[in-house]
């Protein structure tokens, strides 16, 4: 965890890359490349769609997310 500026306040937020969560990964805890991750209050948060320069995404989630099907 480290102190990050979210809407104006400074909060402890997971530290490193986000990660991309699916349904069971809300459940399970776990992002789609399968790392463990924090989950954060949904009404607090949402995840960014594709992250910007200081909110990186994992690139292993950011291929299976943008993978055609
Ligand atoms: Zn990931």
């Amino acid at each position: 965890m480290a102190p990050r500026r979210w809407s104006g306040e400074v909060v402890e937020m997971p530290a490193g890359r986000l990660h991309a969560v699916n349904g069971a990964g809300l459940i399970l805890g776990r992002a789609l490349c399968l790392a463990p991750v924090t989950l954060l209050d949904p009404r607090d948060w949402r995840w960014p769609n594709d992250g910007d320069e200081d909110w990186p995404l994992c690139w292993i989630c950011l291929t299976l997310t943008h993978s055609p099907s």
